[in-house]
C-alpha cells in the first residue's frame, strides 16, 4: 500500500513581486515500510518537499494523498490531528523546548493527541533510544547527539506510520550521527516508513531508496540494494498496520493535561523573564491595588454617612415652615406658615403615624462657673428621645410632668462638656445658666459626631414648654417631626400630613404649600447621589488603569509570541491545533494578569488596612470588590492576550520553524 502519493506537486513563493518556483511538478509514490533518502544540493527544494509531505505546508498545485486520504480538503486543524496521529518529525536543529526536561519534551505530542499513560510511554521510548538515565535533563544539559535522540523519542511516542527527518545528522559528530542512523534503521525494521533528507552521500547510503532532486525536479530515483535488509519484517508489519489505519479527525476538547502543560509552560516562560514579567504586571498591579483601596475608602465613607443618618432617626418626616418655592424664606408674622401644638396633636392622629413631636429652636448662652458657651437650645417633649435616638447615655431624660410644670432641667451634648467642664467633673447634678436662667443638668446626650456641616453634639435640650414660655418666648413650634410606623408608609404619611396642613392653613387649590416636608430618605438619596458620582469616578480610574495594564500585557505577549515563533512552529509540527496554541498563549497572558491582579489585591488590602489603622480613615474591603478585581484582572489578560494569542495560532508551522 502507498503511504504517500504525489502527483505534479508544485510550490511557488512570491519574492518581491516575482514568482519563485521551488518545486516544479513532483510526482512520487512511497510504499509502506520504505526507507527513502531525498538528496540534492542546498536550495534544491528538499525541505520544502518534506514539509509538504508532512502536512506542515500546502502545495501551490498538484494532488497529494497521504495514507490514501486526499489531504487538500483537510482544514489546518484536521491536518494537525492527522499529523499528530500518523507522522513524526526529526529536525536538523533538534527543536526541543528549552527549560523543559527530556521527559516533558517527549510527553508533549501525546498531550496534543490526548493519548493515555503518557509518562510510561515516554519512559519506554526514552529507554529505547538509550536515554533512561537522562530523563530529567534539560536540552542545555545534553550533548547534541543526546538531544537528537530525545527528538527521535519524541517523534515515536504517538506510534507514527511515517517519520520525516530533515538532515537529522547535519549538526552531529560522525559517531553520534551513526547512532541516530542505526536508530532510524531499527525503526524502519519495525515497520515505520522513514523519509530522510540529506545532502551527504554516505548518509544516504543507509537508505533503501535514494531520490535525487535538482532545482525542484526529481532527477533520479534508485533502489539501494546494498541496504535492502529487514524487508520481510517490514512487509509483515505493513500488513498489520493497514488494518489499524483509522484516523479520527474531530477536535479533541481542551483536556486537563493540556491545561496543566500550558499553565506550567506559561510559568516557565514567565520565570525565564522574571524582570520583564514583573514590569509588565506592574500596570495591572497598581490599577487593581488602587481600585481596591479606593473602593474600600469609598465604602467606609458611605457606611459612616449611613450610620450618621441612622442616628438622626429613620422613618422620620420633618415639617418646617415656608415652601421650597419661596427660596427658603420662612413666612413672617401674619402668614400661616407656623405650627401650633394642635397641629402636632392632629398629625399624631393620622393613620400610619406612630408619633409626632413639635420642637422649638433658639440660640442660648450657657454659663457654668467662669466659663460660657454659645449653643443651640432645643425645646422638645420626652418623645424626642426615642424619635431621635437621643436616650442619654448618662443621667436621664425629662418627663411629661416636668414639661407640663415648666421645670428648668437640661440635657447637654458632649461638646458642652468638653468646653465647660473640667476633666474629671461629673456634669449631672450641676447647675448651669441658660440665658441667665438657672437649669439643672439631668443627663448627657449620646455622641453623634459631625455630619460634616454641623457638630451634632453642640446642643442642649430642655422641655418644650419651658423653652417656649421661659427661655425663647415663642408661641408657635418651629418644626414638627412625624414618625411613620414603617419605611413603606413614609410616602403616604407625607401625603396625609400635606393634605392636613393645607386644610388647617385654609390654603385654596391655587396656592402653593406654605410649609415644606422632608424625609430622611430624601436626605439619604442626596448622599447616595454623591456616592454614585464617586463610584463613577472610581470606575473611570479603574478602566483607565486596567486599560494601561492590559496594553502592557498585550505588548509583552506580542514580544513573547515573536520570540517563541520557533517554539510555536515546533508545537504545531508535533500536532498542536490552532485552538491549542491559542489556549496556551491566552493562559499565559491570563496567568500574567491574574498574578498582577492578586498581588494588586494584596497591595490594596494592605493600603486600606494602613489607612484605617494609621490615618484613622474608615476603609472597608468587601469580598465583592476583591472578587470584582480578580475577575477584572483575569479578563484583562484574556481580552488583551487574545490578539497576540490569535497571531501565534495563525502562524504557519514552516514559517515558524524557519524563523530566525
Ligand atoms: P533545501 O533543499 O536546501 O532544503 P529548501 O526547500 O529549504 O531547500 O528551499 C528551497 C528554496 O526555496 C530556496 O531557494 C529558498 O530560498 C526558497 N524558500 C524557502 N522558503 C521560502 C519562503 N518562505 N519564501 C521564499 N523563498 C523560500
Ligand atoms: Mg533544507
Amino acid at each position: 500500500m502507498a503511504v504517500i502519493e504525489l502527483k505534479n506537486i508544485t510550490r511557488c513563493y512570491q519574492v518581491g513581486g516575482d514568482e519563485l518556483k521551488v518545486l516544479k511538478g513532483i510526482t512520487l509514490t512511497i510504499e509502506e515500510g520504505e526507507f527513502v533518502a531525498i538528496m540534492g544540493p542546498s536550495g534544491s527544494g528538499k525541505s520544502t518537499l518534506m514539509q509538504i509531505m508532512g502536512l506542515l505546508d500546502r502545495p501551490t498545485a498538484g494532488e497529494y494523498r497521504l495514507l490514501g486520504l486526499d489531504v487538500s480538503r483537510l482544514s489546518d486543524d484536521q491536518g494537525a490531528i492527522l499529523r499528530s496521529q500518523t507522522i513524526g518529525f526529526i529536525f536538523q536543529m533538534f527543536n526541543l523546548l528549552a527549560r523543559t526536561s527530556a521527559l516533558d519534551n517527549v510527553v508533549l505530542p501525546m498531550i496534543y493527541s490526548g493519548a493515555a499513560n503518557r509518562q510510561e510511554r515516554a519512559l519506554d521510548v526514552l529507554k529505547e533510544v538509550g536515554l533512561a538515565d537522562r530523563i530529567h535533563h534539560r536540552p542545555n544539559e545534553l550533548s547534541g547527539g543526546q538531544q537528537q535522540r530525545v527528538a527521535v523519542a519524541r517523534s515515536l511516542v504517538n506510534h507514527p506510520k511515517i517519520i520525516f527527518a530533515d538532515e537529522p545528522t547535519g549538526n552531529l559528530a560522525s559517531d553520534q550521527a551513526e547512532e541516530i542512523l542505526n536508530q532510524l534503521k531499527l525503526l524502519n525494521r519495525g515497520g515505520i516508513t522513514i523519509i530522510m533528507v540529506t545532502h551527504e552521500p554516505d548518509i544516504a547510503a543507509h537508505a533503501k531508496r535514494v531520490i535525487r532532486i535538482k532545482d525542484g525536479q526529481i532527477v533520479a530515483d534508485e533502489k539501494n540494494d546494498a541496504s535492502a535488509d529487514g524487508r520481510g519484517i517490514a512487509v509483515q508489519t505493513a500488513v498489520r498496520q493497514r488494518s489499524e489505519l483509522k484516523v479520527n479527525l474531530t477536535h479533541p476538547e481542551l483536556s486537563l493535561a493540556e491545561f496543566k502543560e500550558f499553565s506550567a509552560s506559561a510559568l516557565r516562560a514567565l520565570g525565564a523573564n522574571k524582570v520583564r514579567s514583573a514590569l509588565s504586571m506592574l500596570g495591572i498591579l497598581i490599577g487593581v491595588g488602587a481600585v481596591i483601596a479606593m473602593l474600600a475608602v469609598g465604602k467606609g465613607a458611605q457606611k459612616a454617612i449611613e450610620q450618621r443618618i441612622a442616628s438622626l432617626g429613620s422613618n422620620l418626616v420633618v415639617l418646617f415652615p415656608g415652601s421650597t418655592s419661596m427660596g427658603g424664606v420662612h413666612g413672617g408674622a401674619g402668614s400661616y406658615s407656623r405650627f401650633t401644638l394642635e397641629d402636632v396633636k392632629a398629625i399624631s392622629k393620622i393613620s400610619h403615624v406612630s408619633r409626632a413631636e413639635g420642637n422649638v429652636q433658639g440660640s442660648g448662652q450657657v454659663v457654668y462657673k467662669d466659663k460660657n458657651w454659645s449653643t443651640q437650645v432645643t425645646g422638645a417633649t420626652p418623645l424626642y428621645a426615642p424619635m431621635h435616638s437621643a436616650q442619654p447615655y448618662y443621667g436621664r431624660f425629662f418627663t411629661d410632668d416636668e414639661n407640663l410644670h415648666l421645670d428648668r432641667v437640661v440635657l447637654i451634648g458632649q461638646s458642652l462638656i468638653n468646653n465647660l467642664y473640667a476633666k474629671n467633673e461629673n456634669p449631672v447634678g450641676t447647675t448651669v445658666k441658660i440665658n441667665h436662667i438657672n437649669f439643672q443638668v439631668i443627663g448627657i446626650l449620646p455622641i453623634k459626631g459631625s455630619t460634616g456641616f454641623r457638630d451634632q453634639d453642640d446642643l442642649t435640650i430642655i422641655p418644650l414648654r419651658t423653652a417656649m414660655k421661659r427661655v425663647l418666648g415663642k408661641v408657635y413650634v418651629d418644626n414638627i417631626y412625624t414618625e411613620a410606623d414603617a419605611p413603606e408608609s413614609i410616602n403616604q404619611v407625607m401625603a396625609d400630613v400635606q393634605r392636613l396642613m393645607r386644610r388647617r392653613h385654609h390654603l385654596p387649590d391655587y396656592k402653593d404649600d406654605d410649609f415644606t416636608l422632608r424625609n430622611m430618605a430624601d436626605i439619604q438619596a442626596t448622599l447616595a447621589g454623591t456616592t454614585q458620582t464617586f463610584t463613577l469616578l472610581l470606575g473611570i480610574v479603574a478602566t483607565i488603569s486596567l486599560l494601561v495594564g492590559g496594553i502592557g500585557i498585550m505588548n509583552i505577549m506580542l514580544v513573547s509570541v515573536s520570540e517563541r515563533t520557533r517554539e510555536i512552529g515546533l508545537r504545531k509540527a508535533v500536532g498542536a491545533a490552532r485552538r491549542a496554541i491559542l489556549s496556551q498563549f491566552l493562559i499565559e497572558s491570563a496567568v500574567l494578569s491574574t498574578m498582577g491582579g492578586v498581588i494588586g489585591i494584596l497591595l490594596g488590602i494592605t493600603v486600606s488596612l494602613g489607612l484605617s489603622t494609621f490615618a484613622g480613615w474608615a476603609a472597608v474591603v468587601t469580598p465583592q470588590s476583591v472578587m470584582l478585581a480578580f475577575l477584572f484582572s483575569v479578563s484583562v489578560g484574556v481580552i488583551f492576550g487574545f490578539w497576540p494569542a490569535r497571531k501565534a495560532s495563525l502562524l504557519s508551522p514552516i514559517e515558524a520553524l524557519r524563523y530566525e
